[in-house]
């Protein structure tokens, strides 16, 4: 039964996710690398049930289609995703820890077998999991619409200190709205997939036994921190560049510009990845922690 599971499972992910990420790479969406990383993901995230798939298309789809929303506004502010889309390590840094939690989540899933009680740790996993996915919904909501208006934003250490757009750890009201509203998004679709999956029985969201309403609201507040978390650590810790020619603080080191950047300040190991990384293991790993007395 396990391993019959596991290899249904990963061909249903290979199905559905193959196609999709075709057309998510002629669209420029991913690269082929992005593409690859994200068909991994996907396979890791179909073992704990076709719900968490969805949930994890809904992110994606929504962030896509947010990148692509007032493109040419986001290019004239250079705050745009490149033109190849988005690489392997974007993907990794928002999918990573989501798809960590999603194999021990299987794992534990598949144990269940030879024991049926419903553990609380595979609660743990399961609403770890959807508040890592929340926080990459919250985070690419907040950067995309934020982007997309002619709002300074401010650093979110320092709020009197303005910031060009796309800068990490700034932050405009307007961004923090949309992060707000990505995190809520993911949290009311898991609480719907949640109640009909009980209500019809539906492995294996069927089986984690736990309280709907408690579960959304985990989810929608450490989605939430953990965008606020990205901020923080993007505006500290996160390597920072300058050009000298736009006068413009950068996360790369070659500005859209062409031109070669300078150090700045921030650690040379956190790019923006590492910096989606921490945030959302920081975030995750508490409502892992809450799950066991709230749930
Ligand atoms: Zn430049």
């Amino acid at each position: 039964m396990p391993t019959e599971y596991v290899i249904q499972q990963t061909l249903l992910a290979l199905t559905l996710s193959i196609p999709i990420g075709y057309v998510a790479y002629k669209r420029r969406g991913l690269s082929l690398g992005g593409v690859v990383t994200a068909i991994a993901i996907a396979i890791t995230v179909f073992l704990t049930g076709w719900q968490t798939f969805l949930i994890f298309l809904l992110f994606f789809l929504s962030s896509t289609l947010l990148t692509k929303w007032r493109y040419k506004v986001k290019e004239e502010k250079q705050a745009a995703e490149t033109g190849q889309g988005r690489g392997w390590r974007q993907v990794i840094g928002a999918g990573g820890i989501a798809s960590v939690f999603a194999l021990a989540l299987a794992a534990n899933l598949v144990n269940r077998c030879y024991n049926p009680e419903p553990s609380p740790l595979l609660k743990a996993f399961f609403t770890a999991m959807l508040a890592a996915i929340a926080t990459s919904n919250a985070d690419t909501w907040a950067v995309e619409v934020g982007a997309a208006f002619n709002r300074e934003p401010r650093l979110i250490t320092k709020p009197w200190v303005r910031v060009p757009v796309g800068t990490s750890g700034g932050v405009t009201i307007i961004g923090e709205l949309a992060s707000m509203a990505g995190s809520l998004l993911i949290s009311l679709a898991a609480l719907t997939l949640y109640w009909i999956s009980s209500a019809y029985q539906l492995y294996p969201w069927s089986i984690f036994a736990v309280s709907p309403l408690r579960l959304a609201l985990i989810v929608f507040i450490f989605g939430w921190l953990g965008e606020i978390l990205d901020s923080v650590v993007g505006a500290t810790l996160q390597v920072k560049y300058f050009c000298p020619r736009c006068k413009k603080l950068t996360d790369k080191k070659i500005h859209k510009c062409g031109l070669k950047t300078k150090y700045y300040g921030g650690f040379k190991i956190v790019s923006n990845e590492v910096t989606n990384l921490i945030a959302t293991f920081i975030s995750s790993t508490i409502a892992f922690v809450c799950s066991f007395y709230i749930l």
